[in-house]
């Protein structure tokens, strides 16, 4: 993983094995980034993206191989227990141009991924919500 940083945006390269997920988290932590989203692209042999049931509020879970077009990622940062929180949603495309999308868990990069981190100025934490089972903004 590579990154650089202009002004208030980081570019980030994660390199072909690397996992996306564990790796826009570091870079989170490394640049005290606490707020921001982010956007990317790229290509994935080896991911898992879950989808809510919100009747037993627990998430399915599915995992895809082989080549993907990562198009795009979209997520939000944000904290939790003093931790950076990514939520990240993905869109992948196979062979046939089909695609396939949901909660991202983890991508394994199969060619490269281009990140690009919008940070915003500030903190926001997340509140585990009992009712919806997910850890919802804490406004
Ligand atoms: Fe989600």
């Amino acid at each position: 993983m590579k990154y650089k940083r202009c002004e208030n945006k980081v570019i980030v390269r994660i390199d072909k094995g690397e996992e996306i997920v564990d790796t826009l988290k570091s870079v989170c932590k490394k640049l005290n980034i606490t707020l921001g989203t982010i956007t990317g692209i790229g290509a994935t042999d080896k991911l898992t993206i879950g989808f809510l049931n919100t009747k037993t509020k627990k998430y399915l879970s599915k995992e895809l191989s082989g080549d993907h077009e990562i198009a795009p990622l979209f997520g939000t940062i944000t904290t939790m227990n003093g931790e950076p929180y990514l939520h990240l949603h993905i869109n992948v495309c196979n062979a046939e141009q089909k695609s396939f999308g949901g909660h991202l868990a983890s991508a394994v990069v199969s060619v490269t991924f281009e990140g690009v981190i919008d940070i915003i100025e500030g903190n926001i934490d997340r509140v585990y919500d009992q009712t919806l089972g997910i850890n919802l903004l804490k406004l």
